[in-house]
């Protein structure tokens, strides 16, 4: 393998996969005949990131889609990149049916909520894949990319990025063993998990960045039955500002007949000899794997200013202290308990039949959330709970479970031009971990941007 290429790829996300599909559609002959050379280098054993989850992509440039709502680019733009990612997806195997078109439906659901103060976000359309059906779609786009050129170094750890003359030096880990990669041009895309390494990368190089909010939250799981809203739209994002605190509170990520999961051990917190692995939810396409339950996140966004502080350190010391109730395993409770602030015990997961919960009870503890999240987190995640079952009421059912910790670890957003480009002269960032997106379809869109703004310079 190489050591030297014009342009290095770190992360294999939606980010760093839409910028070598660019590339690749741009300049094939270049690629082909090594004039060009360009590889994608990621930590884990298999590219992807966040790819390999749930897999919903959300087909509108109002979620998760940055380079619009930011301005880097105009509707008609932010359409040609969704619809570009959009057509790798789907010629690689993705579900044709697009859902969440269905205008009156959305209507409806939108009257129906507006009396509670809950806003039912219009913008649903989405492709979704699924979790069962995510791997064979990623290693047919990765057949694509290396035929066409582009290496994958996969199991690689860019442990440590400096500036040279002509580029940048990677220092690079893998199996023990240590060595130097280098480039003329490179683009960080580390995801939402690789935000602690690359902060520190960021303040080694002088790159300027700013404080984001964090989210900290939440997932509830219940019978499919007893969300309706998500039996005609699938995803429903719901968001609501407490009327008490100003606090701003969402659903997120929906999952009817899905499972709880927890995250993938690479996107794990360290603490001491302890691992933290979040709570998340996963959709399945399959009928025959899918559950009787849907699951749903409830994210409070939380900024710390005056005097600004880290808030990603803020959510880290919460999920610290409810690992540490759940014996370092995350929490589960009934929701009755919840709603008294009394702890679950593991008597309340036997005999029960009307709600299971879809993971193993041994990978999670019965506990209580309430002696671990503060009050306002509590009464915010109460108050949402409240007012869906207004128009739900089995949302509050007492079998149902809630899950903690969830979070969304996007505290920073670096500073860049229309093209991704940092203050550092061809460094360019990408995707969520850059701050700059927070979904598949965004992300895809700040790659192909990027793509863009590094070709604009060959
Ligand atoms: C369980 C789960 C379900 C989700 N479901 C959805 C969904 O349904 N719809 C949706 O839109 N979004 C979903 N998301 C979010 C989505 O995955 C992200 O928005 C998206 O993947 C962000 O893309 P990215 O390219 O910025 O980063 P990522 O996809 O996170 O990729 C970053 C990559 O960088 C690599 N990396 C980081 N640091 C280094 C380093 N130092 N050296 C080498 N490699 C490194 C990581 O290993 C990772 O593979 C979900 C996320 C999770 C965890």
């Amino acid at each position: 393998m190489k050591n030297h290429y014009n342009l290095i790829t770190i992360g294999s996300g939606p980010a760093g996969l839409a910028v070598l599909f660019y590339i690749k559609d741009s300049i094939p002959e270049q690629l082909r005949s090594k004039k060009f050379t360009t590889c994608i280098l990621d930590k884990t054993k298999y590219p992807s990131g966040g790819l390999i989850n749930d897999g919903k992509m959300n087909l509108t440039p109002y979620i998760g889609f940055d380079d619009f709502t930011d301005g880097r680019i105009n509707l008609e733009e932010a359409w040609l990149n969704i619809n570009y990612f959009d057509q790798i997806i789907l010629r690689h195997g993705a579900n044709p049916e697009v859902t969440g078109l269905d205008e009156q439906v959305i209507k409806y659901w939108k009257n129906k909520l507006e009396p509670y103060d809950l806003e039912l976000i219009e913008e649903t359309k989405q492709r979704h894949i699924g979790t069962d059906r995510s791997k064979a779609l990623i290693n047919s786009m990765r057949k694509e990319l290396e035929e066409s050129g582009i290496e994958f170094r996969l199991g690689e750890e860019v442990t440590q990025i400096n500036k040279n003359k002509n580029g940048f030096e990677l220092l690079v880990s893998k199996d023990g063993d240590n060595y130097t990669l280098t480039c003329n041009y490179l683009l960080i895309a580390p995801g939402r998990m690789g935000t602690q390494w690359f902060r520190h990368q960021l303040d080694q190089l002088n790159v300027d960045y700013k404080q984001l909010p964090v989210e900290v939250g939440v997932r509830v799981e219940m019978l499919y039955e007893d969300y309706p809203i998500a039996h005609e739209i699938r995803d429903p994002k719901i968001k609501m500002k407490n009327p008490t605190n100003g606090d701003r509170i969402k659903t997120f990520c929906t999952n009817p007949k899905g499972k709880i999961r927890l995250d993938m051990p690479e996107q794990a917190i360290y603490y001491k000899q302890h691992k933290l692995i979040m709570i998340n939810g996963d959709g399945l396409r399959d009928e025959n794997a899918q559950t009787s339950n849907t699951n749903f996140a409830i994210l409070n966004k939380i900024s710390l200013v005056d005097p600004e502080q880290d808030t990603e350190q803020y959510a880290i010391d919460l999920a610290i202290k409810t690992f540490r109730v759940g014996g370092w395993k995350p929490i589960v409770q009934r929701l009755e308990k919840f709603l008294d602030y009394r702890r679950s015990k593991l008597s309340d997961f036997t005999g029960r039949e009307r709600v299971q919960p879809t993971i193993p009870i041994g990978a999670i503890t019965p506990g209580d959330i309430n002696i671990v999240y503060p009050a306002r987190i509590v009464n915010n995640i109460k108050t949402i709970l409240e007012r869906l079952s207004k128009e739900m009421p089995n949302v509050i059912h007492p079998e149902n479970l809630i899950y903690a910790s969830e979070m969304k670890f996007q505290n920073i957003r670096v500073e860049v031009t229309n093209y991704l480009e940092t203050n550092v002269k061809n460094l360019f960032v990408a995707g969520n971990g850059a701050g700059l997106s927070s979904g598949i379809v965004g992300a895809a869109s700040n790659g192909i941007l990027a793509a863009k703004g590094i070709l604009e310079k060959l």
